[in-house]
This record gives C-alpha cells, sequence and structure tokens, in this order.
C-alpha cells in the first residue's frame, strides 16, 4: 500500500492522533491532500485549529487550478501556508511514460508505490458529439486485476494490489493537467468531461477508494463533474453493485462480453460467483433505486467483439432476449489483439451485422471507434511493454555491471 499518511473519517478519528503528531512522528512521511474528500479535508483543517472552509479552498487549488505548491495560495494566510507546507503535500502518481497520438488519445503510464513500485495506465479518448468535445478518461482502479477475463491483458499481468484514492483521482488530476501546463495558473480550467472507471482492475473490489475518488470528481469544489458522466464498469460484483446503490449516483456500465453462462464463465470467471440472471437482476435493482434526476436511467453493457467466439447472430438473439426487459445501451468493441492473445478481432461485416440484430430489436447499439492504436490504448499493453522495457534495461545494466567486475578482476 501506500506510503502515505491517511486520515481518518469523522466518525472514527477519536483515537487518531493529529495531523501535526503524524507529520512529526515520520519525517519524511507528509500527509497527501489530493486524495482527500472534502469530507476527509475538513476534518483534517480542524485537527489543526483551522476552519472547516480551508477544505473548499485547498480542493480549488489542488483540483481546478493544478497547483501543487502551498505558496502559491493566494488566499491562505502566509502562517497557514507555512503549516501546510511543513505537514503535507499534494502528490500525484509519478508519470513514467506518456504518449500523445496523433487522432487526440492521450496515455499515461504512471508508477505507483515505493522504491521501483508498480505500473498502472490510464487513456484519454477525445471525441466529438452532438454536445461538442467529449474528453473521456479511463481510469484504472487498481494495480493488475485478479479476475482473469480470458480476453484481457491486464488480467494476465495478475493482481498486486490496490490504488489508494490519491492514485486514483491522481490519474485524472494529470490529465488535466497536462492540457493547462502553459496557461496563467487563474485561467486554468478542466478540460477532461468524462470518467470512466474501466481501465486496469475491478473497481468495485477496491470499494472505499473508488468511491472516495468519486465523490471528489462529483465535488463542485474540486472536478464539478456531471453525474452522468461518470461511469463505473464492472465485470458484475453483484453485491457492491446493490452496495453502489446506496452510496453514490454516477452511471453504470457492465462488461457482459457473453451472453450465455457457459460462454461468460469462460470469458469472465467472476460469472460463476455471480451468474448472469443474478447480474441482470442486480442492474434493474440499480436503476430502480431513484427517480427521475438520477443518472442511472438505463446501463452500457460492454461487449468485446472476439472473432468466431461470441459475435454470430445466435450470440445477437441471446442478447435480446437477456437484455429485453433491462433499460440499456450496448456498446460493441472491436477487440484489440495483444500479444499471445487466444482471440482475434471480429470482421467488419461480423461486428454490423451482430449492430443491426440489436438495432432492429429496439436497442441503442453503438461501435466503439477503435482509437490510439498507434500508441496500445487497450487496457493494459502499453503498461506490458513499458516493463518488458524496464526489464530489458536492468538486464542490460546488470550484465554492464557484470562484464565490468570480470574486467577489473583480470586486471
Ligand atoms: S476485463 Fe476488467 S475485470 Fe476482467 S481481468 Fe481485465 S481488468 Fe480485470
Amino acid at each position: 500500500m501506500s506510503s502515505e499518511v491517511v486520515v481518518s473519517s469523522p466518525s472514527t478519528d477519536e483515537q487518531q492522533p493529529s495531523p501535526a503528531t503524524q507529520a512529526s512522528n515520520s519525517a519524511l512521511k507528509k500527509v497527501n491532500l489530493l486524495g482527500m474528500s472534502r469530507a476527509e479535508l475538513e476534518n483534517f483543517f480542524e485537527k489543526l485549529g483551522e476552519k472547516k472552509f480551508r477544505a473548499g479552498q485547498v480542493m480549488k487549488w489542488m483540483h481546478q487550478y493544478f497547483v501543487t505548491d502551498f505558496a502559491e495560495m493566494t488566499n491562505i494566510s502566509g502562517k497557514l501556508r507555512a503549516k501546510l507546507e511543513q505537514l503535507c503535500e499534494i502528490k500525484a502518481p509519478e508519470v513514467v511514460h506518456r504518449h500523445y497520438s496523433k487522432d487526440g488519445t492521450r496515455k499515461w503510464v504512471f508508477r505507483v508505490g515505493d522504491g521501483a513500485g508498480s505500473l498502472v495506465e490510464t487513456v484519454l479518448i477525445p471525441a466529438e458529439d452532438k454536445t461538442g468535445l467529449r474528453k473521456t478518461l479511463c481510469i484504472s482502479s487498481q494495480v493488475g486485476c485478479a479476475l482473469d477475463c480470458s480476453f484481457c491483458s491486464t488480467g494476465k499481468q495478475g493482481f498486486q494490489r490496490d490504488l489508494t484514492p490519491d492514485e486514483i483521482i491522481g490519474q485524472l488530476w494529470v490529465a488535466n493537467q497536462s492540457y493547462m501546463e502553459d496557461v496563467p495558473v487563474a485561467e486554468r480550467t478542466r478540460s477532461v468531461t468524462n470518467v470512466v472507471m474501466m481501465g486496469m482492475g475491478e473497481p468495485l473490489l477496491n470499494y472505499d477508494a473508488v468511491l472516495s475518488s468519486m465523490y471528489i470528481m462529483l465535488d463542485d469544489f474540486a472536478y464539478g463533474m456531471s453525474k452522468r458522466r461518470v461511469t463505473l464498469s464492472t465485470s458484475g460484483v453483484v453485491p457492491k453493485i446493490d452496495q453502489l446503490a446506496q452510496d453514490i449516483d454516477v452511471a453504470l456500465a457492465i462488461s457482459l462480453h457473453a451472453p450465455n453462462d457457459e460462454l461468460r464463465n469462460e470469458l469472465v470467471p467472476i460469472n460463476k460467483k455471480y451468474p448472469l440472471a443474478q447480474l441482470i437482476a442486480a442492474c434493474q435493482r440499480y436503476i430502480n433505486k431513484d427517480g427521475n434526476e438520477s443518472a442511472r436511467k438505463h446501463v452500457t453493457i460492454e461487449y468485446v467483439m472476439l472473432d468466431g467466439v461470441n459475435d454470430s447472430l445466435e450470440h445477437a438473439q441471446q442478447m435480446i432476449r437477456l437484455l429485453k426487459n433491462l433499460p440499456s445501451k450496448i456498446n460493441l468493441i472491436p477487440f484489440n489483439p495483444f500479444p499471445h492473445a487466444p482471440y482475434g478481432r471480429s470482421s467488419r461485416n461480423r461486428i454490423i451485422a451482430f449492430q443491426k440484430a440489436l438495432s432492429d430489436a429496439g436497442f441503442v447499439c453503438t461501435i466503439r471507434q477503435t482509437r490510439g492504436d498507434d500508441i496500445d490504448a487497450a487496457c493494459g499493453q502499453l503498461v506490458g511493454q513499458v516493463a518488458d522495457r524496464t526489464r530489458r534495461a536492468e538486464q542490460w545494466k546488470k550484465k554492464v555491471a557484470e562484464r565490468n567486475e570480470i574486467m577489473r578482476s583480470h586486471g
């Protein structure tokens, strides 16, 4: 886990040491404010003997003006700025690789954790729609993933650990900040319009950190995003879908990928624990939770098109039967093959025929445009490549050191 000091929530912090004590206990470990929700920050400032409204001020500096130096926070007294400088930091994960594609797609690989750390990736995909230019950021929630979906590059890397809230929200921070690097502080704005929790990892298996990060996304003192523009995508952790419905109002997407249990058990193994009937029922409950103002008017169904595996017209008919009572929009995703992938991408004709069958049955069904192919935008791929390069560089360094050692020992 991260080395950052975590400030407890207001209800459980009575026994906790003060922030000053926490910081002095470890000279090197400053409290990272980036991943704190407003409630946590208010609690933090109260413990410092300051007014709660300081939380909103600092949040705006961090998340709306992308300021990390307390000295630049001009509406805060010099004395408090000095105290914050001493106790805290505002720190996003380290960017170890970034690539901006010709088609506007941007991709980052972050190092998280101590020492050599672990790598996670984030991708931003721009698209024009009737509301203007959308910039959708696909955020990772875990290092690797334990669920081992058979078509997924991340699943092949295994599970390493959960990301902390500052590592999750830090991805959004870096993406927004990347458009503002040369803009004077007073003129900075937020560029990312949509977030999907659909990167590496299963977000509902890192529930608390993901929830806390989504609160920050929706908070007007931070990113102020519309609840309809924040989407959590899950492979189907049914009990957590119900919990999510109680805790926050965001859009829900399901990584379906198969229209029957037999095939889904193979492609998305968590289906053995929570089969389709349970999953669809949970989606119904999620949509029915609130009234008209909810972000939950429909569920987005994600369906990766695997050549000869799940892309026949019979599969389309099974989808139609499965989803007939669930308000849903279907997004067909042409598979992006990765090295040693056991599947191929369905042909364009097959994808269009599949889409037509669903559209004819009354579903809104779109085909995701493949973007960022020149930077390997499929989930998990870039991390694999950067890790490979790092390993190769390390092996090379080791070989050089060994050779030098041999030369030294031979005079
Ligand atoms: S598709 Fe999602 S849930 Fe499945 S292994 Fe990949 S990251 Fe995990």
